[in-house]
């Protein structure tokens, strides 16, 4: 019945997960045979699932934390040793499952309290689920709450498989703090504080490449809005808790300031910017804070910009102030900024380049916008400021002329060799001259990746001229010498047959054979053509 040995289930566990297996064998619950190998449950702190398999070489999956990570563990070692003891009986699963309704419906009320009161202890995640429940029921028991959300303090480090679990649990907290904060926002608040702190320290040292803790952060700082706009608290403590933890914390939460307008009122808004003036004005924090207030809070934008400035020649701060005066309806001086920016900022910015054209177009200075778009397109050639310049060109009446001058600039640069073609044979293509960018291409060669999106477009009106590139591309796949590329290749050679039947030639078997004949040596990319029908 079993397909391995004792020796399989030590050699690949381990001799630690081993003997953790062996204490486990009374846990393996149902065992299902699956074509392949076999199911299982094992009961545990919590209940995980099995997967035995691999016919010839055993294989064993579990959804516990160690197993998740590709090791096979002491739960696999169980289920292994059981079938090895062939105990367990092996049961089928019945057919259809027992009407679970039903018999609970049947059952007298304090047996079914006592059954749910005896499940809770064995199983902490359920036990935790019904102690939200029953501390939020009618009036809310915050004494409980607090242990609860106390449950969410870090405990040493969290690796990426944990933080799921984490999160979950914390979701469950939070779902908790919401419902309470509906009814009792002034109990809700201090306990959404306490979460915020637990979940920001769990943060500090947890693997969060997933983002789904620093999520249920974001949610309890959102949380905690609402039940401050409903509840609020002692303004000056309210300003003072979101400067310090934003300044002196490690980064986060983010507390947008928006969120708690109403909250802090005149008086707390008064003593936040005050609190943020006194802080050391050099971080990036304190920097980040002074302007989301001017730009959401006091909405002043002579002084966002004077902000900005104080980072000049910064590239990038002339851009903002560009959009700042931008959007406060000021373009004449958002311009003068720009200009000043061209000439003045620590390196060149395009994005200085592209504010200013939009700018100067809007403001109807269609001229200097085309000139600007000239040097923006001899600067960086490319399908998007060929195409910006000749918009730029209509609007001045220069259309013809200016197309013509930016099409014997682009065949200069071509000349020059190398990949130098690529902008005229990348523009001419996405505006839809295959003709044209295929006849420059040929004439100056241009980069392979592009060559080959030309032949592919290529090879719907001219089939011919497109096999070479096919038969290069089908050569490439080949040495990539691995499952995808034979895939890859399969299907070019496929292409290739139909290119060549569309082209009335019969040269297709003869490169196909040669292919088979110089790759005959693996077995692979053999049974991959063979199946593919070549
Ligand atoms: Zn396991």
């Amino acid at each position: 019945m079993t397909w391995f040995t004792d020796a399989d289930l030590r050699r690949l566990a381990g001799p630690k997960s081993y003997e953790r297996g062996v204490a486990y064998v009374d846990a393996v619950g149902v065992v299902d045979e699956l074509p392949d190998g076999v199911v299982a449950t094992v009961e545990g702190s919590e209940s995980y699932v099995v997967r035995l398999s691999g016919k010839r070489s055993l294989r064993g999956e579990c959804t516990c934390p160690w197993g998740d990570d590709g090791n096979f563990c002491k739960h696999c070692v169980a289920v292994g040793l059981s079938l090895l003891a062939a105990q367990p009986v092996r049961r089928r699963r019945p057919a259809s499952p027992p009407d679970l309704r039903t018999y609970l419906e049947s059952v007298d009320r304090a047996a079914l309290v006592d059954l749910v009161v005896e499940l809770a202890s064995d199983d902490p995640a359920l036990s935790r689920r019904l102690s939200l429940r029953a501390a939020t029921h009618g009036k809310p028991d915050v004494k409980e709450l607090r242990r609860l959300v106390g449950g969410l303090r870090a405990r040493g480090f969290l690796p990426y498989g944990r933080g799921f679990d984490y999160a979950r649990k914390a979701s469950e907290v939070l779902d908790a703090l919401d419902s309470v904060a509906a009814s009792h926002p002034a109990d809700a608040g201090p306990l959404y504080l306490t979460a915020i702190q637990n979940i920001t320290r769990t943060l500090e040292q947890a693997d969060d490449s997933s983002g789904s803790i620093g999520d249920t952060l974001r949610r309890a700082v959102s949380g905690y809005a609402v039940a401050c706009r409903a509840a609020p608290p002692d303004p000056m403590k309210l300003a003072a808790w979101m400067i310090d933890i934003q300044v002196t914390g490690p980064g986060w939460p983010d507390i947008p300031i928006a969120d708690f307008a109403d909250a802090l009122g005149p008086d707390g808004l008064k003593a936040y910017r005050d609190r943020l003036a006194a802080a050391d004005p050099g971080g990036w924090a304190v920097r980040h804070l002074r302007e989301q207030y001017l730009k959401v809070i006091a909405k002043d934008t002579d002084a966002l910009v004077a902000l900005y400035a104080e980072e000049l020649p910064q590239s990038y701060r002339y851009v903002q102030i560009g959009t700042t005066l931008r959007s406060a309806g000021r373009p004449a001086e958002a311009i003068n900024w720009l200009r000043r920016g061209r000439t003045e900022a620590d390196r060149p910015d395009g994005r200085i380049d592209e504010l200013l054209a939009e700018l100067l177009t809007e403001t109807g200075a269609h001229t200097e916008a085309a000139d600007l778009r000239w040097h923006m397109f001899i600067r960086q050639p490319g399908p998007q400021s060929h195409r910006a310049l000749l918009d730029a060109a209509e609007r001045t009446g220069t259309l013809p002329e200016t197309a013509e001058r930016a099409d014997s600039h682009l065949r200069e640069l071509a000349r020059a060799g190398g990949y130098a073609a690529d902008p005229l044979v990348e523009i001419l293509r996405t505006s839809g001259d295959i003709d044209g960018a295929w006849a420059a291409a040929v004439e100056h060669r241009c980069g392979p990746g592009l060559f080959w999106q030309l032949t592919v477009a290529r090879a719907e009106t001219h089939p011919a001229e497109a096999i070479p590139g096919f038969e290069r591309q089908t050569e490439a796949a080949v040495d990539q010498k691995n499952k995808k590329g034979y895939a890859e290749a399969a299907r070019l050679l496929t292409e290739l047959r139909s290119l060549h039947e569309r082209a009335g030639s019969s040269a297709f078997p003869a490169y196909l054979a040669a292919v088979r004949q110089t790759h005959r040596n693996k077995p692979t990319l053999m049974a991959t053509l063979t199946k593919a029908g070549l």
